[in-house]
C-alpha cells in the first residue's frame, strides 16, 4: 500500500508533485537566489509549496551567506556598489 496521497493546490485544484524551484531573497544591495530547493510544485498553475524542514534548511543557509557577504563588504566596500545577485545552487 503506498503512503503517496494526491495532494491538492489549495488555489487552482491541480495536482501538487514533488519537484524543485528557487528561492529569492532580496537585500539592500545583493539578491540571493537559491536554486534547485526542494518543493511541492502544483502541475496546473506552477505554484510551489517547500515544506516547513526544507525552509528552515534555506533560512540557515541565507542567514549565514548574508553574515558571510557583510564582513566581505567591511573588507571590500567597493563590492556591494550596484546590485549583486548570488546564486546558490544546492
Ligand atoms: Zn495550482
Amino acid at each position: 500500500m503506498s503512503k503517496e496521497r494526491k495532494r491538492i493546490c489549495p488555489e487552482c485544484k491541480g495536482i501538487i508533485k514533488s519537484g524543485h524551484t528557487e528561492m529569492v531573497y532580496e537585500l539592500e544591495n545583493f539578491k540571493i537566489t537559491i536554486k534547485n530547493v526542494t518543493a511541492n510544485i502544483c502541475s496546473k498553475c506552477g505554484q510551489s509549496f517547500i515544506p516547513g524542514r526544507v525552509a528552515e534548511e534555506v533560512n540557515r543557509l541565507v542567514n549565514r551567506v548574508i553574515e558571510d557577504i557583510n564582513s566581505f563588504i567591511k573588507t571590500q566596500p567597493e563590492a556591494s556598489k550596484g546590485n549583486k545577485e548570488i546564486a546558490i545552487a544546492v
